[in-house]
């Protein structure tokens, strides 16, 4: 076995990471953690240390680490058939499979499964989709997307730029000119204080309905939101949020893309967050969750509403120019069935939502009341914790300050917990696995309140 320190230097001369300081990390000043193995909640690293991953990967890792059951499916399915591909017609029994499995989880106006590979390439197919049915409608004008600040679906070039967070944006020429953003459902951050979240909702859904009326809706295609906002600092919408932005889409004929790449297959207690919401979607995008990224695969399921008119129109022009090789990959989709019915054996929706219940009540009760603890929110197995200056004028910290980031550090360094330091403001983010149990979650959070009071005092 290589040595760590040998691993160390090749990774710093050679290997590009995503999402990384790459002059810091060249210069090794920020950490190098060689993961080497996991099971159920826990990950080891090459040094020994065994770590309670309270962010599940990146939220994906839902069904826990070490699943025989699902390294057993992919093995087997790459011994009998590693690779074919699906265009003209082509399929497997596990991509066949896993089709009729999703559409009976999804909501009853789904129609078809496309699959991709990550959130981002599902994200870029149903936005194409979406120009491809309005050309076919004769609507050619109506094309442009409208997404939240703070919302995040992926960093190609039209995710990127439907990701409202300025960090993707910088230096890459994004957004691009098709996309708006509109405001985010960020009650806790609104500018009047003295809002109800009635209130609040009513002033998104009106914001949002000023955009349209200034772009013209006849030049706006869909409006694309996650129905929680995940990595814009895992933000539930205010009280009828999503009832209101509908009745804004449909009254202007705008389409509406439900990014569930976080929280479909139960994250939020539900199968879907479409279903907790009471969402009505024409495309949902998924991803980590459908193979708890034991392989790489996304999803975008799109309704009968946009199948009847994609469909219509390759009788018009040819199949349709859209494919990737490794559309519907057997092993991806070997891992997608294997972990569904892991779920549904296990019962892990359910858990999601009585462990996510439990884990935000004690995380609400261990700090709610600390002076530099502005909120705390969350839905499901999904919570977060937003550090204040003042927890009476909500004075943000300084980002220089990096509340979140040092208080993962502490968390990590004692306890052996990972949060994720959300990249957007001081907040600290958890998403663990659904196998999460109420021993481990009592330790998430004794561990957090440890490690604020050792930051923040
Ligand atoms: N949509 C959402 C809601 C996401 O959270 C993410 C990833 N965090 C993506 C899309 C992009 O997925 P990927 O990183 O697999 O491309």
């Amino acid at each position: 076995m290589l040595k760590n320190d040998q691993l160390d230097a090749w990774d710093r001369e050679n290997f590009f990471h995503p999402s990384t300081h790459l002059a810091q990390h060249a210069r090794g000043e920020s950490p190098n953690r060689i993961i080497k193995t996991a099971s159920g909640c826990h990950i080891e690293d090459r040094d020994g240390n065994r770590l309670l991953d309270a962010f599940a990967g990146l939220y994906c890792v839902n069904v826990g680490y070490g699943r025989a059951e699902i390294a057993d499916a992919i093995a087997e399915q790459a011994r009998e058939l590693a690779y074919y591909h699906s265009y003209v017609g082509h399929g497997t029994e596990a991509s066949i499979t896993l089709a009729k499995m999703i559409l009976d989880r999804a909501p009853a106006n789904m129609s078809k499964v496309y699959f991709g590979l990550g959130g981002s390439d599902a994200n870029e197919t149903n936005i194409k989709l979406v120009w491809y049915m309005n050309n076919i409608l004769g609507r050619p004008e109506k094309k442009k997307i409208i997404s939240r600040w703070r919302g995040y679906h992926g960093s190609g070039l039209m995710t990127g730029s439907l990701t409202g967070l300025e960090l993707f944006h910088k230096k890459f020429d994004l957004p691009l000119a098709q996309v708006i953003h509109t405001d985010a459902p960020y009650y806790f951050r609104r500018d009047d204080l003295s809002q109800t979240e009635e209130q609040f909702t009513a002033q998104c859904a009106a914001s949002l309905e000023a955009l349209i009326e200034r772009e013209g809706a006849d030049t706006i295609a869909a409006f694309i939101g996650e129905p929680v906002l995940g990595t814009g600092g895992i933000v539930p919408p205010p009280a009828g949020y999503w009832a209101a932005i509908q009745a804004v889409l449909k009254k202007h004929d705008i389409l509406l893309i439900a990014d569930e790449v976080v929280t479909g297959f139960g994250r939020l207690g539900t199968m879907f967050g479409s279903d907790h919401y009471g969402i009505e979607a024409d495309i949902i995008t998924i991803a980590k969750g459908l193979t708890s990224a034991y392989a790489p695969l996304s999803g975008s399921i799109v309704s009968d509403k946009v199948w009847n008119v994609l469909e219509q129109g390759t009788d018009e022009n040819g199949p349709i120019g859209h494919g990737w090789t490794y559309s519907a990959h057997p092993i991806g989709a070997a891992a997608g069935v294997a972990n569904l019915r892991l779920i549904d054996d296990l019962n892990l929706v359910d858990n999601a939502r009585d462990t996510g219940a439990y884990l935000n009540a004690a995380m609400r009760d261990a700090l709610s009341d600390h002076p530099h603890v502005g909120e705390v929110r969350g839905e499901g197995l999904l919570c977060a914790v937003e550090f204040v200056k003042d927890r009476d004028t909500r004075a943000f910290f300084d980002a220089a300050d990096k509340i979140g980031p040092q208080i993962a550090a502490a968390l990590l360094d004692r306890d052996k917990v990972i949060a994720r330091a959300m990249p957007q403001g001081n907040i600290l983010g958890f998403a663990p696995p659904f196998c999460l149990t109420r021993d481990e979650a009592d330790s998430v959070v004794a561990a957090t309140a440890r490690a604020v009071n050792t930051v923040l005092g």
